[in-house]
């Protein structure tokens, strides 16, 4: 068994960030400055888009989204259950009710039938969310958006490389949201992004994501003059600093390198994972690019004859770190009391929240990690 114990989604931190933080600690300018303005150029030349805004979580990106869409009380949004808690909950921030859809088995992304299923005359958007960073079914999506006048928010936390018919994940709809948080394909620590062609859903994030102050008002400790700020609306302290950046400004250039990898390790895996008690991730499918964010084992629970939690701690007890990805939204209490959801709403969503464990991915696993997660794999099917 190994020595030490392998972190899940541990980041791979290279010289040229490092040397980046310590020159933006050593220049004093360490909060939204020069780096932070670099960093969304390259990010929205990466997306070909006309605005980047950066901000300090994917969760801010997404509320931000909400308000300069125009979510507000008594609106409906719909959100996949299968999902992280931030999807919903910037719903809720917004004063909206979150209205969950569930996910399709394989694809474990949302159901565009059932989505098409819970449309009322208050649905204002919908949060598609490309997981593990398979793209949705964004023709059936963005038809059924059409047909109703939805606004679509793309929840892309796990997708920044992915693509779906040619078309980049992000520029489906009116906005794009994006995270590099520690476990994500590209990191800053804590970190988000907001892409949109939209002018005027550019400058409300811009204003709502630092205070509510005037657009300019960031330059405001620069050396051409003092000026004074206007509060215009009541914001937020969502901005990215220049610490952050200094990361981000180095991983962007890397995304193609550590998805590669991840690519390889996918396909490790899938080589020696086949043949057990598990369901492994579908492959990529025809026409798309997957991100490879996540990658997901399902355990056959009846026949390994094992609960998933028994597999979580074996897999622990030989120093290999898990993820759960994820309990459906609908069967934790806030979604249970708040809204009134319970166990059975979401069969494909329940059937997979209780078989999922997501192994080691980073692209900083070196070859005898791989090797290690396979073989503490079979050891915890097969004690
Ligand atoms: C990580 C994640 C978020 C939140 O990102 P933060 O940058 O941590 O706020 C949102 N949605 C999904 C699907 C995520 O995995």
């Amino acid at each position: 068994m190994r020595k030490d114990f392998l972190v899940f989604g541990n980041p791979l931190i290279e010289q040229p960030e490092i040397d980046e933080v310590c020159e933006c600690l050593r220049s004093g300018w360490i909060g939204t400055a020069g780096r932070v303005t670099k960093f969304e150029e390259a990010f929205r030349r990466y997306k070909n888009t006309r605005h980047a805004l950066a901000l300090n979580s994917c969760t801010a990106a997404l509320h931000l989204s909400m308000l300069a869409a125009g979510i507000k009380p008594g609106d409906e949004v719909i959100v996949p259950t299968m999902t992280f808690a931030a999807t919903a909950n910037s719903v809720v921030h917004a004063g909206a009710r979150p209205v969950f859809v569930d996910c399709e088995r394989l694809t474990m992304n949302m159901d565009p039938e059932d989505l098409a299923r819970k449309i009322t005359p208050r649905t204002r958007a919908i949060i598609p969310v490309h997981f593990a960073g398979r793209p949705c079914n964004m023709d059936a999506i963005m038809e059924t958006a059409r047909r109703h006048d939805l606004t679509v928010i793309e929840d892309c936390a796990h997708a920044i490389e992915a693509e779906y018919h040619g078309k980049q994940c992000g520029t489906f709809g009116s906005l794009g949201c994006f995270s590099f948080y520690v476990t994500k394909n590209i990191v800053t620590g804590e970190g988000g992004m907001v892409i949109t062609d939209n002018e005027e859903y550019a400058n409300t994030i811009k204003v709502l994501g630092l205070h509510g102050m005037d657009k300019d008002a960031w330059k405001r400790f620069g050396d051409e003059g003092h000026r004074h700020y206007e509060i215009v609306s009541c914001g937020f302290k969502y901005n990215m600093t220049d610490l952050q950046a200094a990361l981000g400004i180095h991983q962007l250039p890397r995304i193609e390198r550590y998805w590669e990898r991840r690519r390889l390790i996918w396909q490790q895996y899938t080589k020696a994972l086949s043949g057990l008690p598990l369901e492994l991730p579908e492959p990529a499918e025809e026409g798309t690019r997957h991100a490879y964010h996540l990658y997901t084992l399902l355990i056959d629970i009846e026949q390994a004859k094992i609960t998933r939690d028994e597999f979580l701690a074996r897999m622990i007890g030989q120093n290999i770190g898990i993820g759960v990805h994820y309990i459906a939204l609908h069967l934790h209490s806030f979604y249970r009391s708040a809204f009134g959801y319970k166990r059975g709403d979401f069969p494909n969503a329940e059937w997979i929240s209780e078989r999922t464990v997501s192994i080691p991915f980073s692209p900083k696993l070196a070859d005898e990690d791989i090797q290690d997660v396979i073989e503490a794999v079979k050891n915890a099917l097969y004690p």
